[in-house]
């Protein structure tokens, strides 16, 4: 728990370990991870416990935007399975926060009761086979032809593109001289005539397939602008806004649930484990592993808290989410690989999972702004000299 934390997420972090533990079995997450499946079923019924709608506001449906809840919700579920969290960030952060903050009236009243019952996912199409950090710099081009628009391009990684409702799609729609201006937000129905979608393969954070989504000559319709006609062109205000501060926030929410978890199974097995006439965690080097692990920890905890209670607050937040993000994604790579080390052989084995853990948290100080990104971010709000 979040020093501090209201009385209401903490009841809400109690009914989602309950919900993990009915619905979420640990053999279940392991088949989800081998097999790359999405638990669609399990999903369904986390939408009933009505937390889709924790970035929603009670207008559209929803129970209102509570980002410390929706974090918390976020670390409860990556506690046990990226195939679930994934997911719920598709519907709660990229459906929900987006368009609560950049959709037009219309498609606020369409989308956000969708979003709230758990029924409209987001995928991003961001990134591009050319284009990883330096988003600005997009291929992927729209055109306008009367009140017609033609895509075409490829987005690369776009996580959920074969479950999703919509792809986020950022394109170019104007001369690439002028980096942040010409780009606009397209909401593209991977069913449309010209899109397909190619499944990649990759380390971790599995459970929901990432994929290439191409589009060949695809007619949209002025509708598909987030935001409206009148949005065409301030694609990167769209994005840099507070949803972009809200994905980094949860990045760092799976970070500290997969930290938590590791940390938790290395505990029990250090307890239990009796190597050279006693319990392993009896030695010092494991007993220092697991009380710097839970240091960094309760850190990340911190952080994340502050940082979402910022955004909540509508305060600045670029800094700190940037630097909870670095802090926050680096150390669930470090917690866990030391964790597997407490754990020997078995931490390599899919006998605990361990092995999984370590695969999921060290793809995230890679993906949804690299760290490197994150201390450009950084120093640039310091404004350190270039
Ligand atoms: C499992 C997975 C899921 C993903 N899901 C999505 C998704 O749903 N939607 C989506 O749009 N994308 C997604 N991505 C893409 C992800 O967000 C990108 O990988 C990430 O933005 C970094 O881009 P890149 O890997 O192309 O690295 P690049 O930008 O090519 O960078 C390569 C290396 O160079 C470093 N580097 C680059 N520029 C600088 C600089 N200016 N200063 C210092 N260092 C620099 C980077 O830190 C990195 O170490 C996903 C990726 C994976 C692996």
């Amino acid at each position: 728990m979040t020093p501090g934390e209201p009385e209401h997420i903490r009841l809400l972090r109690d009914a989602t370990r309950r919900f993990v533990e009915q619905h979420m079995p640990r053999a279940a997450a392991k088949e989800w991870d081998k097999k790359n499946i999405f638990p669609k079923t399990v999903f369904a019924e986390l939408a009933k416990m009505g937390v889709m709608g924790l970035t929603v506001p009670q207008d559209y449906g929803g129970q209102g935007v509570d980002i410390p809840a929706t974090m918390a919700v976020i670390e409860e579920l990556a506690k046990r399975s990226s195939a679930v969290a994934c997911p719920y960030i598709m519907a709660a952060c990229y459906a929900g926060m987006n368009l609560v903050e950049s959709g037009s009236e219309t498609q606020k009243r369409a989308f956000l009761p969708k979003v709230a019952k758990g029924e409209f996912l987001f995928a991003y199409g961001l990134s591009e086979p050319n284009v990883g950090g330096d988003l600005a710099m997009v291929e992927t081009t729209a055109r306008r032809e009367g009140n017609r628009i033609l895509l075409n391009g490829t987005k690369r990684w776009c996580t959920g593109a074969h479950i999703a409702d919509y792809i986020f799609c950022l394109a170019r729609t104007g001369p690439k001289d002028d980096r942040y201006k010409n780009l606009t937000i397209l909401l593209v129905d991977p069913k449309t005539k010209g899109v397909t979608i190619r499944p990649l393969d990759h380390l971790g954070i599995r459970g929901v397939e990432t994929n290439d989504a191409i589009f060949e000559d695809v007619e949209l319709g002025e509708d598909a602008i987030l935001g409206g006609p009148e949005a065409w062109n301030q694609g990167w205000r769209q994005l840099a806004g507070r949803a972009l501060e809200v994905e980094k926030l949860e990045l760092s929410a799976v970070a500290l649930g997969l930290a938590e978890a590791a940390i938790a199974d290395a505990f029990e097995y250090a307890e239990t484990r009796v190597q050279f006439g006693k319990p392993i965690g009896a030695h010092q080097a494991i007993r220092h592993a697991i009380a710097e692990a839970k240091t960094k920890a309760l850190a990340m905890r911190l952080m994340l808290g502050h940082a979402s209670a910022l955004v909540q607050a509508r305060k600045p937040s670029a800094l700190e989410s940037s630097m909870t993000k670095l802090f926050c994604c680096e150390g669930a790579a470090e917690i866990t690989l030391a964790c597997q080390r407490v754990m020997g052989a078995y931490g390599l084995s899919d006998l605990t999972d361990v092995e999984r853990y370590v695969r999921d948290a060290i793809s995230l100080p890679i993906v949804g702004g690299s760290s490197n990104m994150q201390k450009n971010n950084i120093a640039n709000r310091l404004k350190l000299a270039e």
